[in-house]
């Protein structure tokens, strides 16, 4: 799976909060995760983040924009 700032991702354990939802503020060899429900940052290794990601719930609007600008070229 490709990842990218912004994209909101569900994960296998849910948050104390209640939330299962993070939204991916920062990718390197750690990922920042800002959690949905209570706005909780954490940061966790990259490898534990891929194996704690389930789906990526919703991609990130900005990602989309060139998607769409790209598919317009194609009309
Ligand atoms: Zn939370």
């Amino acid at each position: 799976m490709e990842y990218n700032i912004g994209d909101i991702v569900r994960t296998k354990k849910q948050h104390p909060c209640g939330s299962k939802l993070w939204e991916i503020t920062r990718i390197g060899v750690d990922f920042k995760l800002k959690c949905q429900g209570c706005g909780h940052i954490i940061m966790i290794p990259r490898e534990k983040a891929k194996k704690a990601i389930t789906k990526i719930e919703k991609k990130a609007e900005w990602l989309f924009n060139i998607i769409s600008q790209q598919n317009l070229k194609y009309i």
